[in-house]
C-alpha cells in the first residue's frame, strides 16, 4: 500500500484566544494512504488536500462527468462514494422514469416479449424462446428498450423485421397490425406468375386493398393467381 508522508502543520488554539499564539504552531508527520491517480467508480483521486476536523484525509477528485469534488479518502477506499453525486441522480431519474412508464403499453409489450422469449410456460414460447428467438442484452432493461423504441403509436405493435432474428433495435420496429400480419412466417411471400412478393406488395402492384387479397388467399383459399387477377367488384 503506497503511503503518502505528509508534513502537516498543526495549528492549536488556546481556548478563547482569537489568533494562534507564537510557539503553538507545530509540525507533525501524518501517514496517509496515497490514492493519487486511483479510480473509485466514476472518481479519480487527484491530490490530497488536507484533513477534515475529525482527522480524515480529504482528496480532491475528478468525476467522469467533469465535476471536481473533495471526498473523504476512507469513503473512496471502502466504496461508499463512487461519483460526485451524478450517478445517484441518474439512477433516481431512471427509477422515476421507470415508474412513470410502468403502466404504459410500451411496458406491457416489453413484459410479454420478455416472457414469450424466456418463460417456457408463456403462451407462444414455442414460437419464440423455443426456437431460439432471444431478447438482446440491452433490452433486458425496460428503460433501454423504451429509449430505443419510444412509445408505440396507437394501433401499432412490436414487429421483428426478420422473423428468424431476435429482439434488438436493428431488427425491430413499431408496425400496424396489418403490416405485421404480412410479415408472419406463413404468409410472408406469395409466388404467382413466377414472381415472389409479399402480400402487401402484390396488393400494391395490382391496385387492390391488402385486406381484399388477404381474404381471397387466406380465408377463401382462392388459387393465388386467380386472387391476384380477378377484378374487385
Ligand atoms: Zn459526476
Amino acid at each position: 500500500m503506497p503511503i503518502l508522508l505528509m508534513r502537516w502543520r498543526l495549528r492549536r488554539r488556546r481556548r478563547g484566544s482569537e489568533a494562534p499564539q507564537r510557539g503553538e504552531l507545530g509540525n507533525i508527520v501524518t501517514k496517509i494512504r496515497d490514492l493519487t491517480g486511483q479510480r473509485f467508480g466514476r472518481l479519480v483521486a487527484l491530490t490530497f488536500t488536507g484533513m477534515d476536523k475529525t482527522g480524515r484525509a480529504i482528496w480532491s477528485c475528478v468525476c467522469d462527468c467533469g465535476t471536481t469534488k473533495n471526498i473523504v479518502g476512507y469513503c473512496l477506499t471502502r466504496g461508499s462514494t463512487k461519483s460526485c453525486g451524478c450517478w445517484m441522480k441518474e439512477l433516481r431519474a431512471q427509477r422515476a422514469d421507470f415508474h412513470g412508464k410502468s403502466d404504459t403499453r410500451a411496458h406491457s409489450i416489453w413484459t410479454s416479449m420478455m416472457s414469450r422469449c424466456n418463460n417456457p410456460n408463456a403462451t407462444g414460447y414455442a414460437r419464440y424462446g423455443g426456437r431460439g428467438i432471444t431478447v438482446c442484452e440491452r433490452w433486458k432493461k425496460f428503460i433501454s428498450f423504451l429509449e430505443d423504441m419510444g412509445d408505440p403509436p396507437a394501433g401499432y405493435t412490436l414487429d421483428r423485421i426478420d422473423n428468424d432474428k431476435g429482439y434488438c433495435k436493428e431488427n425491430c420496429r413499431w408496425a400496424s397490425y396489418i403490416e405485421q400480419n404480412n410479415n408472419t412466417r406463413s404468409n410472408r411471400y406469395i409466388t404467382a406468375f413466377g414472381e415472389t412478393k409479399t402480400l402487401a406488395e402484390w396488393a400494391r402492384a395490382r391496385g387492390m386493398k391488402y385486406i381484399t387479397l388477404h381474404r381471397r388467399i387466406h380465408l377463401s383459399k382462392w388459387p393465388v393467381e386467380k386472387a391476384i387477377t380477378t377484378a374487385v367488384k
